[in-house]
């Protein structure tokens, strides 16, 4: 995934109500989309509504994206997502581990699983990880480095480039946009995720992977995040549903 593009994810999570407004939101996007230069949007929808939009595969500046999918193909998994189904409506992402989705009892063996099958059926994985609280004695390193470690356990290195870390430190999730980190954290913290992956897989093999933030970004911040954080781009919840906030977030971490 990892060019000169940034790379701009939008999380909807479980909104909006109907497709009307799913359609609108989504509409606006494709429109600000058609002007980004060196900008990438994937938009995230709830699956229900994933086949409501047609993105064109050669088009390089949209593309979509599921919020999750299952680690099994297909069978008896009442209620879940399986990975082709994801790609055969034409997505190309699909979010792993989200912090919302670990609360409700995913564990590390379950979203490894989750993403190795979406990397070896084609879908760049949006790996997330994040601390829930910091601690004095930087314990929360050696959390976040067997988050990383075992959420790309089942990862073939020839798959890395498929991958992409999503760091979102959830006590910046879902905040006011001042309690975002602040760009030169972020910056340390790319740097320690390269560190694990390098580590992990070898320095040869981690140059495709990107490296996101995300947690309580909005037109404000999202520039100086991504430009003095020098990371390839930003996961987006709350403000991906607002055209206006969106848009804006858009043009600026274009403009880094
Ligand atoms: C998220 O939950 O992934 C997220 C980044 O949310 P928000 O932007 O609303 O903090």
């Amino acid at each position: 995934v990892k060019n000169q593009k940034k790379l701009v994810v939008a999380n909807w999570k479980m909104n909006p109500a109907g497709p009307g407004e799913a359609r609108k939101i989504f509409s606006a996007v494709r429109r600000v989309s058609g002007l980004l230069k060196r900008t990438k949007v994937v938009v995230c929808p709830p699956a229900v509504y994933s086949s409501l939009f047609k993105i064109d595969r050669k088009n390089k500046k949209l593309a979509l994206g599921v919020q999750n999918i299952f680690g099994q193909l297909s069978g008896p998994f009442t209620g879940e997502i399986g990975v082709q189904m994801a790609k055969n409506v034409g997505a190309e992402f699909a979010i792993v581990g989200h912090s919302e989705r670990r609360v409700l009892g995913e564990t590390d063996a379950v979203i490894a699983q989750k993403a190795a099958m979406a990397v070896e059926w084609g879908l760049n994985a949006i790996v997330c990880i994040g601390e829930k609280s910091r601690d004095q004695n930087g314990d929360y390193f050696g959390f976040l480095k067997t988050e990383i470690q075992s959420a790309l356990s089942l990862v073939k290195k020839k798959f890395l480039g498929q991958v992409i870390v999503a760091y979102e430190p959830i006590w910046a999730i879902g905040k006011s946009f001042k309690d975002a980190m602040q760009p030169r954290e972020v910056h340390e913290m790319a740097i320690f995720i390269k560190k694990v992956l390098s580590d992990s897989f070898g320095k040869e093999w981690i140059h495709g992977v990107a490296i996101l933030y995300g947690g309580s970004v909005n037109y404000e911040n999202a520039g100086l995040i991504v430009k003095d954080g020098q990371i390839d781009g930003l996961l987006v919840g709350r403000e991906s549903l607002s055209p206006e906030g969106f848009k804006e977030i858009l043009k600026a971490v274009d403009a880094v």
